[in-house]
């Protein structure tokens, strides 16, 4: 049977870490700083900004929250984004998205300051995913993965890691962080042929196809750590994830749950963000 690796554990390390370095900055008088911008009263946004500020406020990270009406213009956001670039007492700003239709996201999201962008949304973070180099920060969950790895004591090198997605906010900067840990990764999405295949022959296997329930029995083989990226709800309301867990961790040696896995890790990752955004604003 496989060891469930549960994101909480990690989370809670992460947590004290984040909690020392704020309470170090704010002995130098800075207080770590998240702004939050949403736009209108969509539940789900507001239920992720509240978790967000529980969270916040249990590691010391302070949180500015900018709620535009949900009519707001373009321009207002634009402004908005402009304010909390220029603020240096704002170190980390999330933008809650999607965007309302009427609003160019791709321009406005470029607008923000890809060294408080510690979300991992802006191409200048994304550039550092890619180029190794210290612009912006990673997406969250992306580096929730690798937090992951990292606590449950997996040296990725020399293994090969199967990354199933391609999106940039999770398959490629997944793939990007493994190889940065010299695993040899194969990435795989809709086109890929013998997925099952490719996903067997890896000794880590990701899955963030954002298929409900797609991967099972016969994509795994024993010794594979595998980590579920997906967040689905079944017919009955309880959420999954891609892999279909119960057929699959009598195989593999160990596994993510859905919920509780990878999900329970970004937040604190956010949180960590703003931390060493702050250190680096202040040149600590
Ligand atoms: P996405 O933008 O829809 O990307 C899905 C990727 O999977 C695409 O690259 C797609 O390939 C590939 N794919 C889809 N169906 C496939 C199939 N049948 N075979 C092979 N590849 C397939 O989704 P995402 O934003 O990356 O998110 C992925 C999942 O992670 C979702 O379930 C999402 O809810 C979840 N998620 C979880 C967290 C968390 O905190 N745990 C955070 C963000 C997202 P193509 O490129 O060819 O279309």
């Amino acid at each position: 049977m496989a060891q469930i690796w549960k994101g909480a554990p990690v989370a809670a390390a992460l947590n004290e870490k984040t909690k020392a370095q704020a309470e170090a900055l704010r002995e130098k008088d800075v207080i770590p700083t998240l702004a939050i911008i949403r736009i209108g009263e969509r539940p789900d946004d507001i239920a992720y900004e509240t978790g967000a500020c529980k969270r916040a406020a249990a590691v010391g990270v302070a949180v500015f929250q900018l709620v535009l009406s949900e009519n707001a213009s373009e321009q207002e956001l634009e402004q908005t984004i402009y304010m909390v670039n220029d603020d240096p007492h704002i170190h980390g700003v999330l933008l809650l998205r999607p965007l309302p239709k009427t609003m160019n996201e791709e321009r406005l999201v470029g607008l923000l300051a890809p060294e408080k962008d510690v979300d991992g949304i802006t191409d200048g973070s994304l550039c550092g995913v890619f180029t190794g180099k210290k612009i912006g920060y990673a997406p969250c969950t992306a580096q929730a993965c690798m937090e992951i790895l990292e606590y449950y004591g997996v040296d990725c090198t020399g293994k090969k890691a199967t990354v199933v997605g391609r999106s940039l906010v999770v398959g490629r900067p997944v793939a990007m962080m493994l190889m940065e840990k010299n695993a040899t990764v194969t990435i795989c999405h809709t086109r890929t042929k013998d997925l099952s295949q490719q996903m067997q022959q890896a000794e880590i296997v990701i899955a963030a196809a954002g298929r409900r329930g797609m991967f099972g029995a016969d994509c795994f083989r024993e010794g594979q750590l595998v980590l579920d990226v997906g967040i689905h709800f079944n017919e009955e309301g309880k959420m999954c994830g891609d892999v279909r867990t119960a057929e699959v961790e009598p195989i593999v040696e160990a596994i993510t749950p859905v919920p509780g896995g990878v999900g329970a890790v970004t937040t604190a990752v956010l949180m960590s963000h703003v931390v060493q955004a702050a250190q680096k604003a202040h040149d600590f």
